[in-house]
């Protein structure tokens, strides 16, 4: 996909590419970094935030915000919305399907496209609650 884009597929894409598939998690650019020194040690942040751009706009990545940290990426293949928790940041992920009713009303009433993955929705967990 990248090369049939005119991108030049190197060994810190390949490498960025191998964590995202065998971390199926929420990665920060500073994760994917020391994951990716690991194999070409010489890789900057910034490369690095590079490569999630050019992913991002093949539509393979995708990225969210919970809470107050930096942006978190993942494979695009796992959008999903998140809660996230101001005490202790702790993120559950939910699935998309939570926000059809809203997203069908903002569509209807507005004409807008809601992206259920980009932010998070902020609150207090169960267990922070002292539930
Ligand atoms: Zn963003
Ligand atoms: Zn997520
Ligand atoms: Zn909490």
């Amino acid at each position: 996909m990248i090369r049939s884009h005119g991108g030049r597929v190197t060994a810190v894409k390949r490498a960025v590419l191998n964590t995202l598939i065998s971390a199926p998690q929420h990665l920060s650019v500073e994760t994917l970094t020391g994951s990716v020194q690991q194999v070409a040690p010489d890789t900057s942040a910034s490369t690095v935030y590079r490569i999630l751009e050019e992913l991002e706009g093949l539509g393979i990545v995708v990225h969210s915000h919970l809470g107050h940290t930096a942006a978190v990426y993942h494979l695009s293949g796992l959008v999903h919305g998140h809660l996230s928790c101001v005490r202790c940041a702790e993120t559950i992920e939910i699935p998309a399907s939570f926000f059809s009713t809203i997203a069908d009303r903002v569509s209807g009433d507005y004409g807008f496209t809601l992206d259920e993955h980009h932010l998070a929705l902020s609150g207090t967990c169960a267990r922070c609650q002292g539930r």
